[in-house]
């Protein structure tokens, strides 16, 4: 079945008056899968993990539609992946359900500068270490957007004013830059994901999510390109590596 984003997706196109060709993506055909050319299709490796933990993208209006969007990749991978596009005069009544669900525990992830101070945590609860069966699953609630457009969703969803922000520290970040020779301060959805479940004590999600993008990155640029993927590259390898790992 197809996972949030690609039904968001679809139902973005279907809304959508005239084709939307993204900048610099290319116009042939797609795999509906992997949203790559199916000779650079990455579906036979999609990695999927168990987790306890749970993502809800909020979605700019066109972040569906764009190629390189990342929360494609967390919903590839995390299961529980529910997917909402954003719009400020409405609110989707299945978000709101979702929110108000009382086996998720939500956390809105933004800086927490943005935030009221008493709203601001650093880390989620994790009852499973005390067997607590009946205690509530994380929720992060990720904005899939540009910057200037994740502030203004975070400003103007006054549904998501009563729950806690969870702030990344900087030695979080630290520590994802040093395994993933990161650029700068800007992190795309997928690498946040990857963080927020090392918080929550999900390792096998946090480790395949960073192994899983560099894959991404190459298929896309590859086809880009127009250049055969390499399947016994770094990328490739450091993957079958973490899932292998997983497995045993
Ligand atoms: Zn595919």
């Amino acid at each position: 079945m197809p996972h949030a984003v690609s039904l968001l997706r679809a139902a973005r196109l279907a809304r959508s008056a005239k084709p939307f060709l993204a900048r610099g993506g290319f116009k042939r055909e797609r795999c509906a899968g992997c949203r790559l050319l199916p000779s650079h299709c990455m579906c036979a490796i999609r990695p999927s993990v168990a987790t306890r933990a749970g993502v809800c993208l909020i979605m700019a209006d066109i972040e569906p539609l764009k190629p390189t969007n990342t929360g494609w990749l967390v919903a590839d991978v995390v299961a529980d992946t529910f997917a909402f596009g954003w719009a400020r005069t409405e609110v989707d009544p299945a978000l709101l359900a979702l929110l108000n669900d009382p086996q998720w525990q939500p956390y809105v992830v933004f800086p927490g500068q943005y935030a009221a101070p008493e709203r601001v945590v650093q880390g989620v609860e994790q009852p499973a270490m005390h067997g607590d069966a009946a205690a509530k699953r994380p929720l992060f609630i990720l904005f899939d957007a540009t910057w200037a457009e994740a502030r203004k969703m975070f400003r103007r969803s006054p549904y998501l004013d009563r729950l806690p922000v969870l702030s990344l520290r900087p030695e979080q970040i630290t520590q994802y830059k040093l395994r993933n020779s990161g650029r700068d301060d800007h992190f795309c959805t997928s690498e946040v994901a990857a963080m927020c479940m090392n918080l929550a004590g999900e390792g096998a999600a946090g480790k395949t999510l960073e192994a899983y993008l560099p894959v991404f990155s190459h298929h896309y640029l590859r086809a880009k390109n127009q250049q055969p993927v390499d399947w016994a590259g770094a990328e490739h390898l450091r993957l079958r590596e973490v899932v292998s790992s997983q497995d045993s």
